[in-house]
């Protein structure tokens, strides 16, 4: 028996099915669909150069080899990112476990429950341990939590001025990210250290670090109320297992807390991902960018959760946003979240202790070590050690007892300690200093004016599941309450929700890739640094571009380094007007938040009848803004899911008014080994390694968006946040997410490039073989050459909504009824679904939710005659919940069976949403964004 492809394992439908789908759609072959679809001028018809499958035994193998040359040493660098012991019962049950990883981002309420609690759970944690009044769930990283709390403040100070005041003594990568978010919005960030230098007249925020990078804890209470006297908003970067001991920022008047959940059980992963937090005091929660999980009720008047309000901020106010940030840390922030579940306020508070002292044994001892000198009395974690013109040597010493140290200069060292400490390692770090004499003593050092006096993580959850038994049901439970691609197919447009195979995830949690700091030393990382250079060179070839750049932690990110390289490429050429920005009206809304961001001006680019980029509107707007022209960003094939002819016509318009090409690859899936964005004329495109190349959505990250651009970009592209040079920097690590990258490596590696074109057409297949059976049903919004759709549909409800009243968030709720998570809604046009089956589901799955469409447009002509009335009918009252159908009362016009089990609903295996419709105004008017009292769930 020869072993199968893997090829043929993430397909879903085998040769047999695709001949049944080519039939209905009207093709011989698949070759000859894709001949028929994409237009000739893009089409490339070589052999992508990758390395040929492997098979998933070779490439576990492999990726083993790869990890043995990545060394696991002491990490006790600090600078944000600490070691940490991840709760094995969080590990399996949240990180490796399907039911959590491939979620998706929670915009359907009702089927999200168990991630959206999760995340409350995350909100509450953040908000209590700060101080403040609501925190967000999540961002990105540190530094760019830092950059979003830099441009709040702005909008929210009545400061004049664009000085932002940045304390010298915070993380050097969060500066970094801070400059480079800065320059394109004209604010200029002024590193001051505060211990000697006087704030300035006019500045409209300040940004703190606590404790600071080199692990001071200053009491910055005077400089906060200075801040406000100037009518400056002040930014507290805190790390929140220290708060659990030190005064929180929302006590000395911080108006804004912003930081990274990693040590809260989140392996450092060679940079990430993890979880930042942004917290904000009361007054400022409408501002506060990103997605906020608030509690709402549902059509039964129980209490049931939601994203409250701007959370789709970018698709609603455009290039108005504040903001582009839409993928976001989900898992990690479920992790975060767990971990102060698990281990309770009483756990965190003895963890920090034992971690705090430590250090203070630590900096004890190194007192009495003749030539060492320690810096500050008052630490947490960190101990800064001067050695004048020594500590290169103590560095290296250490290094080769297996522990990293921070080398600050030649005279200081920096040494952090985590919850994985221990006793021998201090005495190792000891003896690379010198002699230990006499009995270190060693008390805590922090004074009583710096310490914690309130409770915090009061609510009964944080108390209630510390037993692994209890931990792990909870785990369960929640997980439950929601649907993932472990219950069903997710036929999300634009999302691509494909297959995460189970051996491209498990080399994550592995140590070599899950436990390397990301400023490890270089001799420590070559494995990392390998697998990086092999994806970045494959992806280049996959999209025809010269360089690529794996940094940016999500799509969003991407396209803000994208559009960073092509304003710096025309600065440099001496064009510093060119600031126009052309985004077609169906773009995302990233689009437009990431041009203003990267200090652009967004002119829109009207779509013609047909849903393609109307090209004579494009004349007019060149020609109004040729001489300012600095790029055009389009979605290919476009976000109405089709393959426009006109794409080198735009990309040679664009060119010749001096314009740059931004392709957004969101939509890969449809050109893998087909075409290549690179050579069709675009200079610069993100890809969404959480769309296309497997890496699961975590119910909303993490994600990974690397941006790739032909040559003359290439020296635009992000550096090392570190590195020193004026490479930007839009993450806080220079790998970015490093620690998911083994996925893409291995789906890559597993497809070969044979696998690859193959899943391009089975995608677009499936597309086109929904788009046939439903079109009979719901009209097919958009279609190009022949008629034939790319790897997505949109369905029209808009005439069936008019005519019945029955609407598409009717459909996509009954949806849920049938089993199914329901398509993209209302993106990118009101009122439509937009469907994207992708290469993963099989043909029964695609015929049981094509059926489900039917039925459902069946279900439509009964409101419609009038059969049933328009208010109380299975589609308006959908999601029916186990307790309604099995409640006493039943007085509606249709039978309990067709509420909860519609045709094709397997009664054995019936998915119940644990909550009805959710009512999301009524959340946005009463704003509830922490855990809520148990009684509010009380019958
Ligand atoms: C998903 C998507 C994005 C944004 O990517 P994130 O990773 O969510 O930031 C941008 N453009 C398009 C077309 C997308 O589908």
């Amino acid at each position: 028996m020869t072993t199968p492809r893997f090829a043929d394992r993430h397909i879903g439908p085998d040769a047999a099915a695709q001949r049944r789908m080519l039939e209905t759609v009207g093709y011989d072959t698949v070759d000859d669909l894709m001949d028929a679809a994409i237009p000739e001028v893009i089409r490339w018809t070589g052999t992508l150069d990758l390395p040929p499958a492997a098979t998933e035994d070779e490439v576990i193998a492999e990726l083993r080899a790869v990890a043995a040359r990545n060394t696991v040493a002491v990490s006790m660098i600090g600078l944000g990112y600490h070691g940490t012991h991840t709760p094995a019962v969080i590990r399996r049950n949240v990180l490796e476990d399907p039911a959590w990883y491939t979620a998706y981002t929670p915009y359907q309420p009702e089927i999200s429950q168990g991630r959206l609690e999760a995340l409350l759970n995350f909100q509450t944690m953040v908000t209590d341990l700060t101080g403040l009044t609501t925190a967000n769930a999540s961002m990105l990283d540190e530094g760019t939590a830092a950059a979003e709390a830099m441009t709040l403040a702005r909008r929210a100070s009545k400061a004049t001025g664009d000085v932002y005041v940045v304390d010298a003594d915070t993380l050097p990568q969060t500066i970094a990210v801070l400059a480079t978010r800065a320059e394109p919005l004209g604010i200029e960030v002024r590193v001051l250290d505060l211990d000697t230098e006087p704030l300035p007249d006019r500045f409209f925020g300040l940004h703190l670090q606590y404790p600071g990078a080199s692990g001071a804890v200053r009491d910055h209470a005077a400089l906060v109320e200075a801040a406000h006297a100037a009518g400056a908003l002040v930014t507290v970067a805190a790390d929140l297992l220290a708060l659990t001991l030190l005064r929180p920022p929302g006590e000395i008047g911080a108006d804004i807390a912003a930081g990274t959940t990693q040590r809260f059980g989140v392996p450092m992963g060679f940079g990430g991902p993890h979880a930042g937090y942004l917290a904000v005091r009361a007054g400022l929660e409408r501002m506060l960018p990103g997605r906020l999980v608030g509690v709402s009720r549902d059509a039964a008047g129980e209490p049931a959760y939601r994203l409250a309000l701007q959370t789709r901020e970018q698709h609603i106010r455009r290039e108005k946003a504040t903001s582009n940030i839409c993928t976001a840390q989900v898992l990690l922030a479920v992790m975060a979240g767990m971990y102060a579940v698990y281990h309770g306020p009483d756990g965190l508070r003895s963890i920090a202790t034992r971690v705090h002292q430590r250090a203070a044994a630590l900096a004890a001892g190194l007192r009495t070590v003749d030539g060492v000198e320690v810096v500050h009395d008052v630490f947490f974690d960190t101990v800064l050690a001067r050695v004048p013109g020594r500590a290169a040597e103590v560095v290296a010493a250490a290094e080769r007892q297996g522990i990293n140290l921070r080398l600050v200069d030649a005279d200081h060292v920096g040494i952090s300690c985590d919850e994985t400490t221990t006793a021998e390692h201090v005495s190792t770090v000891w003896q690379v200093f010198g002699d230990v004499t006499g009995e270190p003593a060693s008390a805590g050092t922090l004074p009583p004016a710096l310490r914690r006096t309130g409770d915090f993580l009061t609510h009964p959850v944080f108390r209630s599941h510390h037993s692994e038994t209890a931990m792990l049901r909870y785990l369960r439970r929640l997980a439950d309450f929601d649907y993932a691609l472990d219950r069903g197919m997710i036929p999300l447009g634009s999302c691509t929700m494909k297959l995460n195979a189970t051996t491209e995830m498990e080399p994550v949690s592995w140590p070599e890739f899950a436990n390397l700091h990301p400023f490890a030393p270089a001799n420590q990382t070559a494995g990392y640094r390998d697998l990086v250079a092999s994806l970045e060179g494959w992806l280049a070839e996959v999209t025809g571009y010269d360089a690529v750049s794996v940094q940016p932690n999500a799509g969003s990110q991407g396209e803000l380094a994208g559009l960073l390289a092509i304003r710096a490429y025309h600065r440099d050429r001496g064009d510093t007007h060119r600031d126009v920005c052309l985004i077609p009206s169906s773009a995302h809304g990233t689009n437009a938040a990431s041009a203003v961001m990267a200090g652009m001006r967004v002119v829109v680019v009207g779509c013609d009848v047909d849903g393609d980029v109307d090209l004579a509107d494009l004349d007019r707007k060149i020609e109004a803004h040729r001489d300012n022209l600095a790029a055009i960003m389009v979605t290919y094939p476009s976000t109405h899911g089709v393959y426009e002819g006109g794409i080198a016509a735009l990309c040679a318009k664009v060119h010749d008014a001096g314009g740059q090409v931004y392709v957004d690859g969101a939509n890969l899936n449809a050109l893998v080994g087909f075409a290549k964005p690179g050579r069709f004329g675009a200079d610069v495109s993100h890809l969404n390694l959480h769309k296309t190349f497997c890496i699961p959505h975590g119910g909303g990250g993490p994600g990974v968006g690397p941006v790739a651009v032909r040559a003359h970009l290439a020296p635009y592209l992000p550096g090392d946040p570190l590195g020193g040079d004026d490479r930007p920097a839009v993450s806080a690590a220079h790998y970015g997410s490093a620690g998911i990258l083994p996925i893409p490596w291995a789906y890559l590696r597993m497809m070969g490039p044979d696998g690859l074109r193959q899943a391009t057409g089975t995608a677009v297949l499936a597309a086109n073989y929904v788009a046939a059976r439903l079109r009979g049903h719901y009209p097919v919004l958009y279609a190009g050459n022949k008629g034939l759709v790319a790897h997505e549909c949109i369905l029209d409800l808009r005439p069936l909504t008019k005519a019945t009243g029955v609407s598409v968030d009717d459909v996509a709720k009954r949806l849920i009824d049938y089993g199914f998570h329901a398509p993209t809604m209302s993106f990118p046009v009101a009122g439509t679904l937009m469907v994207e089956p992708t290469e993963s589901e099989d043909l029964t799955e695609l015929d049981r939710f094509c059926d489900a469409m039917i039925a459902i447009r069946a279900e439509i002509d009964r409101v419609g005659s009038g059969e049933w009335p328009k208010g109380d009918n299975p589609l308006a009252n959908a999601p029916h919940t186990a307790a309604m159908v099995g409640g006493d009362d039943w007085a509606h016009p249709y039978p309990r069976s067709v509420a909860a089990y519609p045709a094709g609903v397997d009664r054995r295996a019936k998915y119940w949403p644990p909550v009805r419709r959710i009512d999301g105004a009524y959340g946005d008017r009463n704003l509830v964004c922490a855990c809520p009292p148990p009684e509010a769930f009380a019958d």
